[in-house]
C-alpha cells in the first residue's frame, strides 16, 4: 500500500501523475467518474484474490473465518456493479487435515461467491490444492479445465494454472513445495498457440506472479512472459499471491497484483475490484477497502 497511497487527488494533480507514470490513482469509492460522460465501459469484470476461507482460528495476520463477512460486503458493491462476470485469483480456501473438511470450506464459500455472477472464472492457487486434487476443486465449483481461455466483448481472456512442480506433476494431496511453481512444457505450447489464434487484445489472469522473479514468482516466468510478449496482443496480467497490492510494467504489458481478501480483521480490512474496460481499450480499475486503484489508457 505504501507506494499507492489511496489519496483524493484533485483532477489536475491526477492529470499530472498520470502523464508522469502512466498510472493514476483514484480514491475507491470517492473516484470521480473516469469515462467522459455518457461513455459506458465496454466490460466490467468483478476480481478479488486470496480469499483463503477456513473454518479454523486466525494465524498472523490471516482471519479465515472473516471472509464470510468480507464477501458479503464484496457481493453487496458487486451485485450492484452488474459484472459480465466474475473472477477468483486463486487461494480461494485455505488447508484442513482432511479432504472432506477442505470440501467443507470450498463449498460454503463457494456459495456466497456464486451469488454474486452466473458467469465465473477460478484461477487455482497453491492453496486451493494443498489438500484437494485439481479434479477435487474444479468438479466442485464447476470448472471444466484448469487453464483455458475465451472470448467476451471484443477481448480474449487467459486464465493460467501455474500449480506444477518442475518436474510438471499437478499439486494436489500435499505433494509440493508452495516456492516450486511453473508452467509446464504443454501450457506454454498451449497458451503460445492460443494466442496465435487470436486477433483480440487480451488479458490474462494468474495467481503466481509473472513479473517477477523470487519466492511468490512462476519459476519460468521469464518464459511466459516472453509468449505474451511475443503476441503483441496482451494488454494486461491482474495476480495474486504475495498478498500486498503492487504494481510493475515489464515491456509494455501492466502486470497488477491485488491485495488478499484474507489480510487483517474486519471488513475495512477488505479488498475487492472492478475492472472496467472501455471501448478505446482504456483500463480502469477501482479498488475497494484496501485495493489500490489504478487507470491506464
Ligand atoms: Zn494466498
Ligand atoms: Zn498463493
Amino acid at each position: 500500500m505504501s507506494k499507492y497511497p489511496n489519496l483524493l487527488l484533485s483532477a489536475e494533480q491526477s492529470r499530472r501523475r498520470f502523464l508522469q507514470t502512466g498510472v493514476l490513482l483514484l480514491a475507491g469509492a470517492n473516484a470521480s467518474p473516469v469515462f467522459a460522460q455518457g461513455e459506458k465501459p465496454m466490460l466490467r469484470i468483478g476480481l478479488m484474490t486470496d480469499l483463503h476461507y477456513a473454518d479454523k482460528n486466525p494465524a498472523g495476520s490471516r482471519y479465515y473465518r472473516e471472509t464470510l463477512a468480507k464477501i458479503a460486503e464484496a457481493s453487496r458493491k458487486l451485485s450492484d456493479a452488474r459484472l459480465d462476470f466474475l473472477v477468483e485469483l486463486g487461494d480461494f480456501i485455505d488447508a484442513a487435515d482432511s479432504v472432506d473438511v477442505e470440501l467443507g470450506y470450498l463449498k460454503t464459500i463457494q456459495k456466497p461467491f456464486a451469488e454474486i455472477s452466473e458467469n465465473r472464472h477460478y484461477v487455482l492457487g497453491n492453496h486451493c490444492v494443498d489438500t484437494l486434487t485439481k479434479e477435487e476443486f474444479l468438479s466442485t465449483v464447476g470448472q471444466e479445465r484448469s487453464y483455458y481461455s475465451f472470448d467476451q466483448g471484443g477481448y480474449h481472456f487467459v486464465v493460467l494454472d501455474s500449480c506444477f512442480r518442475s518436474d510438471g506433476k499437478s499439486y494436489g494431496r500435499k505433494n509440493f513445495v508452495w516456492t516450486d511453481a511453473n508452467v509446464p512444457a504443454e501450457e506454454l505450447e498451449w497458451l503460445a498457440d492460443d494466442l496465435k489464434q487470436s486477433d483480440k487484445p487480451t488479458i490474462v489472469f494468474a495467481h503466481q506472479r509473472l513479473d517477477n522473479e523470487g519466492d511468490h514468482a512462476v519459476n519460468n516466468s521469464p518464459d511466459v512472459r516472453k509468449i505474451l510478449e511475443q503476441s503483441k496482443r496482451v494488454t494486461a496480467v491482474f495476480q495474486g499471491h504475495s498478498h500486498a497490492n503492487d504494481y510493475h510494467q515489464v515491456n509494455g504489458i501492466h502486470y497488477c497484483t491485488l491485495r488478499a481478501m484474507i489480510e487483517q480483521s474486519g471488513v475495512d480490512n477488505n479488498g475487492f475490484a472492478i475492472l472496467e474496460i472501455d471501448p478505446s481499450g482504456g483500463l480502469k480499475i477501482e479498488g475497494f477497502k484496501k485495493q489500490a486503484s489504478y487507470q491506464w489508457a
